[in-house]
């Protein structure tokens, strides 16, 4: 009786579950969000290491039974919600006392897992970690290096505000129903140090990212010119701009550092070439 559509894949091995709150470092200063408790699994692993657990279930089928394997614990709510409608800063005012840092912690629902990451960064609130299962091929994109095939506009936005880790592998065999692909831990905490240039404007500068991987087999040049539209865009301008920076236009996106990439972004606005 799974819901194929939400992704759910349960966890089953205890082993992993404890491993993963063992990567949160989940103690009794931390309050937990928990995305997408399902049956309540690691849910329960968290409610014993935790000061408070929150966990968002969307399946309202899942409620009654989350709310009799959680009774045992008096430090645990469950409530009914769609994570990308949720209000997280009123969720945290409501649901904990202010005093603890949060984490999030979870196994998410695989169909959503992007929107998720990149809809917890642009709430604004500064988790102290989180740490989530995710299907393997996207963690390895959230923790590619520049150069790789997995690194895109997905590695940058989240490597520009997170340091990244991916501290194991969990072999699909371990859920039930049985996935067709294995999936990894991924650990991002706020990052330590931070760039010693920063955009201008950082919408502009994740857009300006998302344009240069737009045709992953187009070179800096032809990306940066469709972004543009190729009939506004000033030829001259362009090369000398990407000359400053020292980046061939023949280059690959992937090629390109966040350092540059934010370079790059802030040329453009110095040329004017894009409006800030
Ligand atoms: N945590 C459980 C475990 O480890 O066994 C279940 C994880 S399962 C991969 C994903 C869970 O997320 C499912 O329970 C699913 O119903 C729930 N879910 C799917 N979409 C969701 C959404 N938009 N908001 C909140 N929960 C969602």
């Amino acid at each position: 009786n799974f819901k194929k559509s939400l992704g759910q894949n349960f966890l089953t091995d205890t082993n992993i579950l404890r491993k993963i709150v063992a990567a949160a470092e989940v103690t009794t200063a931390d309050d937990v969000i928990e995305i997408g408790p399902g049956i309540g699994a690691l849910t329960e692993q968290l409610a014993k290491k935790a000061h408070r657990v929150l966990a968002l279930e969307l399946d309202e089928r899942l409620i009654p039974v989350l709310a009799e394997t959680l009774a045992p614990y008096p430090n645990v709510q469950v409530i009914r919600q769609d994570v990308l409608k949720a209000n997280l800063k009123k969720l945290l005012t409501s649901y904990f006392d202010g005093q603890h840092p949060v984490k999030i912690v979870a196994n998410l629902p695989y169909y959503i897992t992007s929107p998720i990451i990149l809809y917890l960064l642009e709430t604004g609130i500064d988790f102290k970690a989180i740490v989530v299962m995710m299907q393997k091929e996207v963690a390895e994109r959230l923790g590619a290096h520049p150069g790789t095939k997995s690194y895109g506009s997905l590695t940058v936005r989240v490597q520009y505000q997170m340091d990244v880790k991916v501290p194991f592998v969990v072999p699909k065999t371990v859920f039930v129903p049985q996935p067709k692909i294995d999936s990894a831990i991924v650990a991002l905490t706020p990052k330590v140090q931070p760039w010693t240039v920063l955009p201008q404007n950082e919408q502009l500068f994740f857009k300006i990212v998302r344009g240069c991987f737009q045709h992953r087999r187009k070179n800096i040049w032809n990306n940066l010119q469709s972004l543009l539209g190729k009939k506004q865009v000033n030829k001259e301008k362009l090369q000398q701009l990407l000359s400053d920076t020292g980046i061939a236009p023949q280059e690959r996106a992937e090629k390109l550092t966040i350092p540059e990439f934010i370079q790059l972004t802030n040329k453009m606005i110095d040329y004017k070439i894009i409006e800030k």
